[in-house]
């Protein structure tokens, strides 16, 4: 703690030799005689011990000049006699610490002094202390002010899109908070410049900014990412000095600097400080925010625009659901055809559409996310084909055309063949007849017999083709369908009977895996042994000496499934989709020899789906493939009682 200085007053120079020879020894005494000097003096020194002796002549003149300069002071008051009440009051007025009798009494006197100079220095230490709680406590308002003007910034930018009022308000609260006279943004929008907002700026100025601010200094800070603090007359643009300047960079994580904040003073010299910069910076993140948010608004808002266009517009049925099945959006066709209302957005797919088909393809159990397709039969007749695509982490997507005129197109097409098919098949069975009736006419030459062979084998190539495609016409159209409850146990059981010579043909090994239980299906046995014969027998053909077979039967929950797995020649992935399609055979080496017309797998389709199951294949070149097939079980009312055809 320092000493505070002692001032000695007194025109006695007696006294004040007396006095100076009773001070503590680390006091720093000043002696003075007169008032305009002790008026002087007072103020340079921060709270002093001052010793008055006075006369009668100087009191008043020293007692006004204490009470105007020295409020500060803790005075000591040496007088040979007790002072008279009005002297009383005016020192108590002064900060009167002690009143010392003159001639002094050595070791009281002593005394007395230094209990006072401990006084002063105690009303020295609280005084500083006073100044410094003022002192902080006005920075920590300041504080609070800026908190508060970044907090509300802060609310309005996570609260509004309007992006001009949230800048404005930013330009506002920087010229408040700095007690600059002007403030403002500027943008960057490619290599130029430009004013977004200003307040107090001159109008010719904000003008010529408007359309391309030629500011060096916020070019530099764009540039070099940091800001900029000047305190000298500064060229911003022609007629435009500023004496003080503060630029922040507007940043944008990821996108850089969009910009300057900046304030300026044009008149007062008054500068800006760290404290000033480090405000400055918090507010323009906000901008930063405010700019970003309105940018990423504006993209999403024409995307949506953008989206809805093409919603509108398709002619495609399109559902967009999530992935729980929630749908989100449609076409305006859906909302047509689907009697779709804008209450069913957010609502489950099997609660807003009633038709059967499409919320069986929502329903489908799909673990591998695969594309579902369907075709889906309309109320009225028509016919959609549906492809349902997995979108990732949004949910998925439905498109429907309709494809009433392929079917219809198709139908005829089958028709026909089917027509030409039965003409065919009668002339080639009398053919067949009169080639077979050849060796009775007489004996055949080697040759002849080798001819007639080919003519045979070609004549049954003709007819199976000719009969698969009878077959297909006659599925197609819905004959020899008609519907009856079997087990399919023992249709499978026939099946593989039919095929064990071929398979020790083939040398191949055989297994089975089906179900004790007997498997009801409410289906065509006939059809149903058709499907199981194509399948096995290409499980067979494109095999592998040394292979297997097997075919499984097992029930799922209320469903049938079987498949036919082979460990053959296996099937490109690129040509597996096409595989069910008519006449679609895998052109490579491997197979060239093997005879077939490319209508087994199509037949197998048509027949599973007209049982309404769904069909699929699993393979892998060179290692085999497994063909399956779902369908519902049929639960007979008394199934052992109930019998069947089989
Ligand atoms: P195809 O009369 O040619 O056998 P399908 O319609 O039965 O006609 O089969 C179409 C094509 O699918 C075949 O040509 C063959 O390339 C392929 N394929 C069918 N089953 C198998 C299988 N089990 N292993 C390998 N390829 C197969």
């Amino acid at each position: 703690m320092t000493v505070p200085s002692v001032l000695i007053f007194s025109e006695d120079a007696t006294v004040t030799q007396a006095l100076l020879g009773l001070m503590p020894p680390e006091a720093t005494v000043l002696p003075l005689t007169d008032v305009a000097t002790l008026r002087e003096t007072l103020p340079a020194h921060e709270n002093p011990l001052l010793v008055l002796y006075l006369t009668a002549q100087s009191e008043t003149a020293v007692l006004t000049t204490v009470r105007e300069h020295g409020r500060h002071a803790t005075l000591v008051w040496v007088a040979s006699s007790a002072p008279s009440t009005a002297q009383l009051n005016a020192l108590l007025e002064n900060n009167l610490q002690a009143l010392l009798d003159y001639p002094f009494q050595e070791q009281t006197a002593r005394e007395i002094l230094a209990t006072a100079l401990t006084r002063a220095q105690r009303h020295a230490s609280r005084q500083r202390l006073r100044e410094h709680l003022t002192e902080t406590n006005q920075k920590l308002n300041q504080r609070l002010q800026e908190i508060n003007a970044i907090y509300v910034i802060g609310k309005s930018v996570t609260s509004s899109f309007d992006v001009d009022e949230i800048l404005e308000r930013i330009v506002n609260a920087s010229v408040n908070l700095t007690q600059a006279e002007e403030g403002f943004i500027l943008l960057t929008e490619g290599e130029k410049l430009y004013l977004r907002v200003a307040k107090n700026m001159q109008e010719d100025i904000a003008k010529r900014f408007c359309t391309e601010a030629s500011d060096p200094i916020a070019r530099q800070v764009i540039h070099s990412g940091k800001p900029t603090m000047l305190q000298r007359s500064t060229k911003i643009a022609t007629g435009y000095v500023v004496r003080a300047l503060l630029y922040v960079p507007i940043q944008a994580p990821g996108r850089g600097t969009l910009g300057v904040l900046a304030v300026v003073n044009l008149v007062h010299d008054q500068g800006f400080t760290e404290g000033h910069l480090f405000t400055l910076s918090a507010i323009a993140d906000f901008a930063a925010i405010a700019l970003e948010n309105a940018r990423l608004f504006s993209l999403m808002e024409a995307e949506r625009s953008r989206l809805s266009a093409i919603l509108e517009q398709a002619a495609e049925v399109i559902l967009v659901t999530d992935t729980e099945n929630h749908l989100w959006l449609w076409s305006h066709s859906a909302a047509a055809e689907l009697g779709l209302m804008p209450e069913a957005r957010g609502q489950k797919v099997e609660t807003c559409i009633q038709n059967a088909y499409i919320r069986e393809l929502f329903t489908r159990r799909n673990e591998e996310h695969a594309v579902l397709r369907a075709e889906i039969d309309m109320e009225d007749g028509r016919v959609f084909n549906a492809q349902l695509s997995p979108i990732n982490h949004i949910g998925r997507v439905a498109v429907m055309q309709d494809i009433t005129h392929l079917k219809e197109l198709d139908r005829l097409k089958s028709e026909f063949v089917s027509t030409v098919s039965h003409d065919l098949r009668t002339p080639l069975t009398t053919i067949q007849g009169y080639i077979e009736l050849l060796d009775r006419v007489g004996p055949l030459t080697a040759m002849q017999k080798d001819f007639i062979n080919k003519a045979l084998h070609s004549l049954s190539h003709i007819t199976a083709l000719i009969s698969d495609l009878l077959d297909i016409g006659r599925i197609e159209a819905g004959y020899d369908l008609e519907m009856c409850p079997f087990r399919i146990n023992e249709i499978i059981h026939q099946a593989i009977e039919a095929h064990m010579i071929q398979i020790e043909q083939a040398r191949l090994s055989f297994f089975t895996e089906i179900a004790d239980e007997p498997l009801w299906i409410m289906g065509n046995a006939q059809r149903m042994r058709q499907v199981l014969d194509n399948l096995i027998s290409n499980a067979i053909k494109y095999n592998r000496v040394g292979g297997y077979v097997k075919v499984s039967a097992r029930r799922d929950e209320e469903h049938l499934i079987v498949s036919v797995e082979d460990n053959g020649l296996g099937i490109p992935l690129k040509e597996q989709p096409k595989i069910f399609d008519r006449f679609y055979r895998v052109q490579r080496p491997e197979t060239d020899d093997i005879r077939g017309t490319g209508l087994g797998l199509s037949i197998v389709k048509s027949v599973i789906e007209k049982h309404k199951g769904r069909i699929w294949v699993r393979s892998y070149p060179g290692k085999g493939s497994t063909f399956a097939f779902v369908l519902s079980l049929y639960t007979p009312p008394t199934p052992e009682a109930e019998g069947g055809p089989w």
